[in-house]
């Protein structure tokens, strides 16, 4: 790690399956919380994701999300509490009328939610997992409920995204993900999942990993946990790896 006044990069290196990916990214020195941290992890999750292309692209599949394809705007997408933080920001800053219809929106998607039984299903206290949560992601996607952010079957918030939607590429035939023709979705595997390690930093902070994205604006806003930015980027990485960071760096 190279100190600086304000900022501390740190550089790390991990191999993955014999795959090296290297991760630069400055850090906030002084007390910060996850949510304005959120650029490390997306530049974090970014490179992880552009190795994995690479990866996918040497052994001949080639990615197949297009411009104008939003078929994964239509699954359930989880975002972490800074995520939601951040959509909520996002929202309140938006000119009034928008404000407005990005909120119906919200509160069509949580309607619709509801009048299925879906609704009980997010909210609960322990988030499903494995085959649990592959039920439920499915039943939401039979909903055809659009991502409150998508217009013209584009996304308005692209660049501040949540984590997942950055980590979904699909290599199989774009139509397959809308799971109308029986035929299977090959998305690539990620060596390690940025989304997964935000969610385990959210868990150990509030008790509650993830929350599905229509649900966000009911999130209550929590206090902020201010702490050292090395101090959550070294957490982050730990939970990514899943190993000991500070012990490696050495
Ligand atoms: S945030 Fe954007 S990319 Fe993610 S589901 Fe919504 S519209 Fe799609």
């Amino acid at each position: 790690m190279k100190g600086g006044k304000q900022k501390v990069r740190i550089d790390l290196k991990v191999s993955v399956g014999g795959v090296p990916i290297d991760f630069s990214v400055d850090v906030p020195k002084g007390p910060t919380t996850p949510r304005r941290m959120l650029p490390v992890f997306r530049s974090v999750c970014g490179s992880i994701v552009r190795t994995a292309v690479s990866q996918a692209s040497d052994s001949g599949r080639e990615v197949s999300c297009r411009a104008a394809c939003a078929a994964c705007c239509r699954h359930l997408v989880p975002v972490s509490a800074a995520e939601s933080a951040m959509l909520q920001e996002i929202i309140q800053d938006m000119p009034a009328d928008e404000r407005e219809i990005i909120k119906q929106r919200f509160s069509q998607a949580i309607r619709k939610l509801d009048e299925s039984g879906i609704l009980e299903q997010l909210n609960f206290e322990v988030a499903p997992t494995g085959a649990e949560y592959h039920e439920l992601a499915i039943k939401y996607l039979s909903l055809d409920i659009a991502c409150p952010f998508l217009e013209d079957e584009a996304c308005t918030i692209y660049s501040e995204r949540p984590l997942v939607c950055r980590e979904y590429m699909v290599v199989s035939e774009p139509e397959n993900c809308l799971r109308k023709n029986g035929k299977p979705v090959e998305a690539i595997a990620l060596p390690l999942v940025a989304s997964k390690a935000l969610f385990g930093l959210e868990k150990e902070a509030n008790g509650k990993d993830w929350i599905a994205l229509p649900l966000a604006l009911n999130q209550a806003e929590s206090e902020p946990r201010l702490s050292p930015g090395t101090a959550i980027a070294t957490q982050f990485f730990n939970k990514l790896t899943r190993s000991d960071i500070t012990k490696a760096a050495r």
